[in-house]
């Protein structure tokens, strides 16, 4: 007998949907065109990753300008959050209504909050999250503690906390999916962009895959790529799987479409056909357009004379400038500790000779500053001659250029005072969202509150990709609420006993 439901990836979206739906009893098949991420060398090797990108896809897509690039998107059983940096942060409630920001207004999510707060708790039990909801003012209210107390900070962290509350700014703990002991056991890095093969991080494939395949009608099938989906009238009648070469249709009642922000787009817009010229689920036209990612800029504050003794580094945050400070009071972001970077990810990142880049690294403390990139139907995802176009319009900078601003001003008062900065390159798509966002008007958004999609009644989009803004926060938790939700719509409604 052929499979209840076809989930499409094994990432946050897909895993999480597939931990949510297993008790159910039906038959699910997850196809993830990755395989398993095995432990190697590399895997600890900041060299192999940052200089040599031991485990970037060996895929090209281009940019608007038909450059050719190789993107930072991962393609392993777990997707991209085995090497994220496991920041589970929940959005704000005020991100989930019309806001106005320096670049425009965003347009307010179809569920508030409220809506979703159940499924933020599940979602930190099931990702173990480590924080402390104090300290925080622009933390929303929960209806659960966090399962696990936070990761402490390191010496040389702990004394940034200090430095920026004594600048009255209110710094809180980040909320992580990480046991550190674990973690470290295997070797003395951070987590963030490296992968983790012990199961120490909380990424989708040790947390919610394992738990879904802990049922037996959940099964895996790994380097399974997906290259399009087959469609007839309102119902998706199979999918086109690549796997060792060859070519099969997979067919079941209920399809569901996870492969990220990126590759979801891309696979509704090549299985157009006669009847679906435009893609699949594109009357609105909305498939691959509303491409946000985050503006985020990286700093290396300097001080010559003073010694960075971390390991991991990133533990803190802070979100006063996160609903206001822009120059008519406007939103400008949230400010979170990058990973540590040491000499050899510096010289990978910054281009410079390896002495010099681990003798700034020794001497200086890393930041991220993080905007929001708000919705513009110009900035889209599209599918040619079989590749991937990214064509990524970053709006709301002025509002990320002020933040950037601030934050260097309260690193220098803070004891660091040379800031170096750089804004993450488009070539990493690391927080990629919005491409089939989530919508009431099947006339402007592509899935419905639900995750249906509007054209289609048997096709679920559970990933990055439904997301109508992207906020200014890391989006993994959100996606895993938002995967947990629908699996509760999906048992209920789609799948009739
Ligand atoms: C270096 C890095 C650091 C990050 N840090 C954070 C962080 O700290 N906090 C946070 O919240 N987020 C972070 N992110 C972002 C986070 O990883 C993503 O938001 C999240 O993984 C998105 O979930 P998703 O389900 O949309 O896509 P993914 O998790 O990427 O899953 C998509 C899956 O689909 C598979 N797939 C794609 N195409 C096909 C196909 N045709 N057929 C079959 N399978 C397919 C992929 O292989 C992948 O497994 C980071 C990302 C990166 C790269």
């Amino acid at each position: 007998m052929g499979p209840d439901i076809l989930i499409i990836g094994s990432g946050m979206g897909g895993a999480t949907l597939a931990a949510g739906l297993a008790p159910s009893g039906r038959r699910i098949v997850i196809l993830e065109r990755g395989e398993r991420l095995e432990d190697c060398a590399e895997a600890r090797d900041p060299a192999a990753i940052f200089q040599r990108g031991h485990f970037r896809p060996k895929e090209m897509w281009l940019d608007a300008e038909g450059r050719a690039f190789n993107p930072g998107n991962y393609a392993f059983v777990g997707g991209n959050t085995k090497f994220y940096g496991a920041v589970l942060l929940r959005y704000r409630e005020a991100d989930f209504a019309p806001l106005r920001h320096m670049g425009g207004v965003t347009p307010g999510w179809p569920i508030g909050y409220a809506e979703l707060e159940p499924f933020y708790s599940r979602a930190e039990t099931l990702y173990r999250v480590r924080g402390d909801a104090a300290g925080d003012p622009t933390e929303p209210w929960r209806s659960a503690p966090y399962p696990f107390a936070p990761v402490p900070d390191e010496p040389d962290v702990a004394a940034l906390r200090r430095a920026f509350g004594a600048q009255g700014l209110h710094v809180s703990s980040l909320p992580l999916g990480v046991d550190l002991q674990a973690w470290l056991a295997r070797g003395a890095t951070t987590w963030d962009a490296f992968p983790d093969t012990t199961g120490a991080k909380s990424d989708a494939e040790n947390c919610a895959l394992a738990e879904a395949l802990r049922h037996p009608n959940v099964s895996l099938v790994t380097g399974a790529r997906v290259v399009r989906l087959l469609a007839e009238g309102r119902r998706v009648t199979g999918v086109e799987v690549e796997r060792a070469g060859r070519r099969e249709v997979m067919r079941a009642p209920v399809v569901c479409l996870c492969a990220g922000a990126v590759m979801s787009a891309a696979l509704l817009l090549a299985s157009a056909s006669a009847e679906h010229p435009e893609g699949l689920a594109n009357r609105s036209d909305q498939v691959g357009r509303n491409f946000m990612n985050h503006n985020l800029t990286g700093m290396v504050a300097w001080n010559p004379f003073r010694r960075n003794r971390t390991v991991y580094e990133k533990t803190i945050q802070f979100n006063d400038w996160y609903l206001t400070g822009g120059l008519g009071g406007e939103p400008l972001g949230n400010v979170q500790m990058l990973g540590r970077i040491t000499g050899p990810i510096l010289a990978g990142e910054a281009g410079l000779p390896l002495w010099l880049a681990r003798h700034v690294a020794e001497h200086s403390i890393h930041i991220m500053a993080m905007s929001e990139d708000l919705p513009d139907p110009a900035s889209r995802v599209m599918w040619k001659d079989g590749q991937v176009v990214l064509d990524w319009r970053r709006t709301n900078v002025a509002a990320h250029d002020l933040l950037v601003a601030k934050l260097k001003r309260a690193m220098r008062r803070a004891g660091w005072p040379i800031v170096l900065s750089k804004g993450f390159p488009k070539s990493k798509p690391s927080h990629q969202c919005g491409t089939a966002r989530m919508g009431a008007d099947p006339a402007t958004s592509v899935v419905d509150p639900g995750l249906k999609a509007h054209d289609l009644d048997n096709l679920y989009i559970v990933d990055a990709s439904v997301l109508p803004t992207s906020a200014a926060v890391n989006p993994s938790l959100t996606v895993a609420a938002l995967a947990l939700r629908a699996a509760e719509r999906i048992g209920r409604e789609a799948l009739p006993a």
